[in-house]
C-alpha cells in the first residue's frame, strides 16, 4: 500500500468488536454497512478520512475470539496468521464514512460503504465484497483504528482531492471535516453514473464525477484529470489528496511532484487497492470462491 509518511494516528489501536446493525443497497456497486452496538463506545471518531482495518468472520465466530492484540503490526500479525485457515477472520482496510454519536435512545454507529465488485454469485467478487453483499444483521466484526491519511497543514483550506471508487467514502469524510469556506476540486472516479453517491462538501468545492464507459483501467480517468487541472487549481497554500488504485495515487505524485514542482509534503496519498491483486486471503476462502465459480 503506498502511503504518504506523516499519519495521524488514532487514540487507541485496541482491538474494538462491533455488530453489524443493518445494510442498505446504495447503487449497483455500493453497499453501505451499518456497525454498532458491543463495544462502539472504544471508538473515538477523527473525522477526515479515518480509516481501519476490519476483520470479517468468514470463517466463524470463532475466528473473531482468536484474533490477537497489535494484529495490524508485525507480530501481533504474525499470531494472527496462526490461527487455522479456514477459521481465520479476512482483515481489510475500509473508512470511516460516516459516524453518528449516541443518541438517548440509541448507540453509536459508523457507516462503512463498500465497493460491490465483481460478481459474489460467481466467486469473482473479493472476499470483503462478497461479505458486504451478503452480510446480516447480527454478525460480528473486529476494527482496529488506524487514524487519517489527509494531513496537511494546520490552516490549508484549499484541496484538491482524486479518488476512484474506492476513496469516495475518504473524500465524502475530509469534505465533512473541512471548514465551510474551504475550496478546491473533487474529481471523482465511478464505475456507473448511478454510483455517483452525492455528499455534502463545502459550497467551494467543485465535485466532478468521472464516469468510465468502457475498460479503462480504474483511477486512469481520474488521473488524466488531475494532469490538465491549470496551474491555478494548484496555487499554493493548497493540500492535494490522492487514493485508489494503486498507480492513480503513485502516477498523480509523481505528476504533483515531478512535473509541477510541488513539495512532496503538499501531497498525502495512498493506494488502497491494485489491480489483479487480492489482499491476502486464507487458503479455504479461496477454496470456497473457486467452488462458487464452478
Ligand atoms: C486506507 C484504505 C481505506 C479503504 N477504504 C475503502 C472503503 O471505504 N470502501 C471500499 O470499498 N474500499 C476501500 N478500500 C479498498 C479495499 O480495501 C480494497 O478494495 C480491498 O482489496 C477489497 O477487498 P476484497 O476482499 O473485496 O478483494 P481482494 O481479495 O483484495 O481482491 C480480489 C480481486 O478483486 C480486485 N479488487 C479489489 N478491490 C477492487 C475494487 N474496488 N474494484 C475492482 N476490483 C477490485 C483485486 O485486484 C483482486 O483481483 C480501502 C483501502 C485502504 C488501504
Amino acid at each position: 500500500m503506498a502511503r504518504a509518511g506523516r499519519l495521524v494516528k488514532p487514540a487507541s489501536q485496541d482491538l474494538i468488536r462491533l455488530t453489524v446493525l443493518r445494510t442498505a443497497r446504495l447503487s449497483p456497486h455500493w453497499v453501505r454497512v451499518t456497525l454498532g452496538g458491543a463495544e462502539i463506545d472504544r471508538f473515538t471518531p477523527m473525522g477526515y478520512d479515518q480509516w481501519f482495518r476490519i476483520f470479517l468472520p468468514l470463517g466463524g465466530n470463532d475466528g473473531l475470539e482468536r484474533i490477537p492484540a497489535k494484529a495490524n503490526k508485525l507480530f501481533g500479525y504474525l499470531r494472527y496468521l496462526r490461527i487455522p485457515d479456514g477459521m481465520r477472520p479476512v482483515m481489510r482496510n475500509y473508512t470511516v464514512r460516516a459516524y453518528r454519536a449516541a443518541t438517548a435512545t440509541a448507540g453509536a454507529e459508523i457507516d462503512v460503504d463498500f465497493v460491490l465488485h465483481g460478481s459474489a454469485a460467481d466467486g469473482t467478487a473479493g472476499p470483503a465484497s462478497r461479505w458486504a453483499e451478503t452480510c446480516e444483521p447480527g454478525e460480528s466484526v473486529v476494527i482496529i483504528d488506524e487514524g487519517l491519511a489527509f494531513n496537511p497543514e494546520r490552516g490549508t483550506e484549499r484541496v484538491p482531492l482524486a479518488a476512484d471508487e474506492t476513496g469516495l467514502p475518504a473524500v465524502a469524510g475530509v469534505c465533512a471535516s473541512l471548514p465551510a469556506h474551504a475550496t478546491g476540486i473533487a474529481l471523482i472516479e465511478i464505475p456507473g453514473e448511478d454510483d455517483a453517491l452525492s455528499f455534502p462538501h463545502p459550497a467551494g468545492i467543485d465535485v466532478r464525477w468521472i464516469v468510465r464507459e468502457g475498460d479503462e483501467k480504474p483511477g486512469t480517468l481520474a488521473l488524466s484529470a488531475l494532469r490538465t487541472l491549470p496551474e491555478s487549481d494548484l496555487a499554493a497554500p493548497f493540500h492535494a489528496y490522492v487514493v485508489g488504485e494503486q498507480a492513480l495515487p503513485t502516477d498523480a505524485r509523481r505528476h504533483l511532484v515531478g512535473d509541477r514542482g510541488l513539495d512532496k509534503d503538499l501531497v498525502s496519498f495512498c493506494g488502497y487497492w491494485r489491480v489483479g491483486a487480492s489482499s491476502p486471503t486464507p487458503k479455504a476462502q479461496l477454496a470456497s470462491a473457486a467452488e462458487a465459480h464452478e
